[in-house]
């Protein structure tokens, strides 16, 4: 299957050691499951490919946007990772996962004056800045506070997005960062090193996401360490930081390549230390902001099916107890997914359907051209695939259903436990006035 962790016994589908009906029986569903193991080998495998290659000094930053609650950023916490936060929600979140504020960094094109003062009240280490707009008020708000604050300007290297499909954040006319080719980086540079409440650490660029080819990283290093002694030479600064952003891409589908995340860096670490040597710059200490890569694969979401509607000579549909509440993606931009019938694992899937959720949106879909067993009913338990990132992240009260749980699969299937309850009707209806 697309992921070591997915197994058949006797035609049943086992995720993370566990039967997946019997978690399904005991939690009810629509059920979010996450396999902790996954998770912790999936940030060892960043932490030791960077340190290897770059050096102590490199660190990875987990992007808490993927999925963000308390055990999880716990487990990063323990793992040694920084994290990337982009709001109160995160920051707060962190704070219950007693992180060490020391290393968050606080992403966002678009911080507001509260935002920055939450976070330096927090002790968040480091503001990410976009533009010339956020430096001044950090600056500002620093200043107040009798304290320098450390940032890292956001840049956009310019890669062509016509090179590169799969890269959409790291464009000129990007929402996101302050443009090389412009000019504009190096006026924000100059800026920033003005600022007596601010201090410069380096810079940031984040050029995608699902990400498999490595020449991406490989351009934006490159453009970004030219950048840096660009700074050197006519400002006199030199970048103690360079932050590579996130991306690496994961499998959704058996079509989907497979991805040796220590060989890229491994590689990404030569790139860049032939381009420091050549520019004569001291090797920077390197971030990485995997999100995706982290928990994608660590996740599962469990349904119930409900309605087999077949519409001959048109089309058919399987519709289940969540929908795009639980999981947006396909609606937002049509992500593709492994969907498995989880007890008919052994039937051939020959029954063409679109898997639909419940909600009263037409666009409520999980996935279309799904194959599922002949015998598909009412009662099956389906499993959607690589799940655990932007799922729970991304998921809404729309309709006013209550969001399901999140249960956490730990020590290779022995230990069971809820990571997050599932939300009630009461819940829903809390904030009403
Ligand atoms: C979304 C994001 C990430 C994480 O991206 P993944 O594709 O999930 O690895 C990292 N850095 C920034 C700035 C982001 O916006």
């Amino acid at each position: 299957m697309i992921c070591d962790n997915l197994t058949s016994v006797n035609g049943v589908l086992h995720f993370a050691g566990q039967n997946t009906l019997s978690l399904a029986e005991e939690f009810g569903t629509p059920l979010y499951v996450m396999d902790e193991d996954r998770i912790r080998y999936n940030c060892r495998t960043y932490r030791n490919a960077l340190q290897s290659s770059f050096g102590p000094d490199a660190q990875p930053l987990y992007a808490g946007k993927a999925a963000s609650f308390t055990r999880l950023i716990r487990i990063v916490k323990e793992e040694g990772l920084g994290l990337d936060v982009v709001s109160a929600g995160e920051i707060a979140t962190a704070k219950k996962a007693e992180f060490p504020m020391e290393t968050a960094y606080f992403h966002s094109n678009n911080k507001t004056d509260a935002d920055i003062a939450l976070a330096m009240d927090c002790g968040v280490g480091y503001f990410v800045a976009d533009n010339v707009e956020e430096v001044s008020a950090v600056n500002a708000l620093a200043a107040e506070r009798g304290i320098r604050q450390k940032i890292l300007l956001r840049l956009t290297p310019g890669i062509d997005p016509h090179t590169y499909a799969a890269v959409a954040t790291g464009k000129v006319d990007s929402k996101f960062g302050t443009a090389i080719e412009t000019g504009q980086a190096a006026e924000i540079t100059a800026y920033a090193l003005s600022c007596q409440n601010v201090d410069l650490a380096g810079f940031h660029c984040h050029v995608g996401s699902q990400v498999f080819d490595s020449d991406v990283f490989l351009r934006a290093s490159e453009i970004m360490l030219e950048f840096i002694a660009e700074m050197r030479d006519s400002l006199g600064y030199t970048a103690r930081i360079l932050d590579l952003g996130g991306g690496y891409g994961v499998r959704y589908v058996e079509s989907d390549p497979v991805l040796d995340i220590a060989a890229n860096i491994e590689m990404v670490a030569k790139s860049v230390k032939a381009k420091c040597a050549a520019l004569n710059l001291p090797l920077p200490a390197i971030r990485m902001e995997p999100g995706r890569s982290i928990v994608a694969d660590a996740g599962i979401t469990l349904y119930t099916a409900g309605t087999v509607k077949r519409i001959p000579g048109y089309k058919n549909y399987v519709s289940v107890d969540g929908g795009m509440t639980d999981n947006p993606r396909f609606a937002l931009y049509g992500s593709v997914y492994t969907v498995l019938n989880a007890g008919k694992l052994d039937e051939p899937a020959s029954f063409p359907c679109s898997l639909v959720g419940r909600c009263c949106e037409s666009g409520d879909i999980l996935q279309e051209n799904v194959k599922m067993p002949e015998s598909v009913c009412r009662g099956d338990t389906i499993a959607v695939l690589t799940t655990g990132a932007y799922n729970y992240s991304m998921s809404s009260n729309y309709n006013r259903i209550p969001r399901p749980p999140v249960v956490m699969v730990s020590e290779g299937g022995k230990t069971v436990s809820l990571a997050v309850r599932r939300e009630t009707p009461e819940d829903v209806t809390a904030l009403d006035l």
